[in-house]
C-alpha cells in the first residue's frame, strides 16, 4: 500500500519486480499490459480468479530501467475503501507477490543505483519533513547536492591512494611517485571543507528538528505574556501570581520557515523571586539543551546589575543569548540614572543583542522574530552551502577528519608509504559510508526499518 492506512479517495497498491506486470496482467482484461509502453496510465476492471469484478481502477505501468526501482513497476489506483483496498493486496498476494518491507523500494532503489545512500535517506526526510526550510534542505540533498561534494571529495583522494600504494609495488627502489607536498595541501583543503560541513550541522539539526529555544527569566518578568503574544494565541496561562505556571510548556514558533521548539521556564521555580532559588538546577537543564537563551527581564524592576548576575549563571558555550527588556511600556528602572549602572546596561549592550518591548502591549514583537531567525543564523539557508542534517553523515564525517588529522601528522613525521596509504583508506572508508559505497547490512535494516512500508 502506497497510501496511507485508511479509507481516502483513492489507494494505491504498488508492485514492483520482474513480475509485476504478468502477475497483474491476467487480472486486467482491458488490455494486454505486457504490450504497452513504459509511463502509460491504463483504466479497465481489476477481476479476481473467478472473473469477478473488484474494482474499476487505473493500473500505471513503468518498465525496468525506468522506474522509482529500476525494475519493473506496476501501480494500481483503486477507490479508497478499505474493504477495496485490501481485496486488491490479497489478489496479488494469491497470484504470487509478497508483502513489501518498510523502505523497501527505496532500499531496491538504493541497490540497484537509482540513488545512492544519502539520496535515499533524504527521501525519508522529505516525506518526514514539516518546514518550509526542512523541506528545501531535503529536496536538495535528494537531488545529490550533499553526495557530489563528498563524492569529489573522495575522487581526489583515491588519486593520491593510488599514487601512494603504486610506491608500495616498488617496495625497495625508494620512489615516490606522489608528491607529498601536493598531497599535504589537498588534505588540508579536505579537512577545511570537512570542517565546514561538520559546522553546518548545528542549522542542519535544528532545521529537521527545530531549534531548541528557551525562554527564562525571573518570575513575573512577563515571559507567559511574551510567549502568548509570540504564538498569538492563549497557549500558556499567564498571571501575577508567582508560581502559577507550574510546568514548562513547549510551543512550536515558526519564522522564517523554520520551527523553534519553544521552552517556557515560567514553572520553573519555587515560591521565591530570586534567580538563585527559582531551581536554577531545572533552568539549567532546559539552558542546556537548548542553543538559543531568550533571557526575559523586567525592566522597571531589575537593574542591570540584576540582569548581569543571572546571565553569569546561565551562560555557557555555543549558547546564543538575548535579552528582552520586558515592560518598555513602564518608565525603566530608577536606578538606570546612577552611572554605575548605566556603564553596566552599556557593557550588556555591548554583549547581547537587547530588545526593548512590551510583552503585554505587544509592541516591537517582530523585532525579536527577526532576532530569533539572525540567532539560528537562518541567513545560512539562502546560501547555496551544503548543510549537513543527518547524525550519521555528521559521525562519519568525523572519523573522516580523524583519519585526514592522522594522514597529515604523518606526512609531518615522514612516516612510510604503507602507513600513509592505510590512514588514506580510512578516510576513504568513512567518506564512501556516507553515500553508501560502504556499507553492511545491519546499516541498511537500521536506515530503511524507518521508513513506511510502500516507499
Ligand atoms: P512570568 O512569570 O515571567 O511568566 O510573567 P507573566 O507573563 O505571568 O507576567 C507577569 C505580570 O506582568 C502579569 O501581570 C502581566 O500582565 C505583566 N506584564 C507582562 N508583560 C508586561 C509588559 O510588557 N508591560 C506591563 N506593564 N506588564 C506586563
Amino acid at each position: 500500500m502506497a497510501t496511507p492506512a485508511g479509507a481516502g479517495a483513492i489507494g494505491i497498491v504498488r508492485l514492483s519486480g520482474p513480475q509485476a506486470i504478468t502477475l497483474l496482467n491476467p487480472l486486467f482484461r482491458a488490455k494486454n499490459l505486457t504490450q504497452v509502453d513504459s509511463h502509460t496510465l491504463h483504466l479497465g476492471y481489476l477481476r479476481d480468479e473467478q472473473g469477478v469484478v473488484l474494482d474499476q481502477v487505473l493500473v500505471s505501468i513503468f518498465k525496468a530501467p525506468n522506474s522509482y526501482t529500476r525494475e519493473n513497476v506496476v501501480e494500481i489506483s483503486c477507490h479508497g475503501s478499505r474493504y477495496i483496498q485490501q481485496q486488491v493486496i490479497e489478489l496479488c498476494l494469491r497470484q504470487g507477490a509478497r508483502l513489501a518491507r518498510e523502505g523497501e523500494f527505496t532500499l531496491r532503489a538504493f541497490l540497484n543505483g537509482q540513488l545512492d545512500l544519502s539520496q535515499a535517506e533524504a527521501v525519508a526526510d522529505l516525506i518526514a519533513a514539516e518546514s518550509a526550510a526542512a523541506h528545501q534542505l531535503a529536496l536538495r540533498q535528494m537531488r545529490g547536492g550533499f553526495s557530489d561534494e563528498i563524492q569529489r571529495l573522495r575522487e581526489q583522494l583515491i588519486h593520491f591512494a593510488a599514487m601512494i600504494e603504486l610506491e608500495l609495488d616498488f617496495g625497495e627502489e625508494d620512489v615516490e611517485f606522489a608528491n607529498r607536498q601536493a598531497l599535504e595541501q589537498l588534505v588540508l583543503e579536505l579537512t577545511q571543507l570537512i570542517k565546514q560541513l561538520l559546522d553546518s550541522f548545528q542549522l542542519g539539526n535544528a532545521i529537521k528538528n527545530g531549534v531548541p529555544t528557551v525562554l527564562a527569566g525571573r518570575p513575573n518578568a512577563g515571559k507567559s505574556t511574551l510567549l502568548n503574544a509570540l504564538l498569538k494565541e492563549e497557549r500558556a496561562i499567564v498571571s501575577d501570581i508567582a508560581g502559577t505556571t507550574r510546568d514548562t510548556i513547549e510551543a512550536i514558533l515558526t519564522i522564517e520557515g523554520v520551527q523553534f521548539r519553544l521552552i517556557d521556564t515560567a514553572g520553573i521555580r519555587e515560591a521565591t523571586d530570586q534567580i538563585e532559588a527559582i531551581g536554577v538546577q531545572k533552568t539549567l537543564e532546559q539552558v542546556a539543551k537548548s542553543s538559543i537563551l531568550v533571557y526575559v527581564y523586567d525592566a522597571a524592576a531589575l537593574p542591570p546589575s540584576a540582569v548581569q548576575a543571572d546571565l553569569q549563571q546561565l551562560q555557557r558555550e555555543g549558547l546564543s543569548i538575548v535579552l528582552v527588556a520586558n515592560k518598555h511600556d513602564l518608565p525603566p528602572h530608577p536606578a538606570l540614572q546612577t552611572p554605575t549602572e548605566q556603564a553596566l546596561q552599556t557593557q550588556l549592550a555591548e554583549q547581547f543583542p537587547i530588545l526593548h518591548l512590551s510583552a503585554k502591549t505587544q509592541t516591537h514583537i517582530d523585532t525579536l522574530r527577526q532576532q530569533l531567525a539572525q540567532s539560528a543564523q537562518l541567513h545560512a539557508l539562502s546560501t547555496n552551502a551544503t548543510i549537513v542534517t543527518n547524525a550519521r553523515h555528521y559521525s562519519a564525517l568525523h572519523s573522516a577528519l580523524d583519519s585526514l588529522h592522522a594522514v597529515l601528522s604523518g606526512l609531518d613525521q615522514g612516516i612510510s608509504s604503507d602507513f600513509l596509504a592505510l590512514d588514506i583508506r580510512h578516510a576513504l572508508h568513512h567518506l564512501g559510508e556516507i553515500t553508501g559505497e560502504i556499507s553492511t547490512d545491519d546499516l541498511l535494516g537500521h536506515i530503511f526499518s524507518k521508513f513506511c512500508i510502500g516507499k
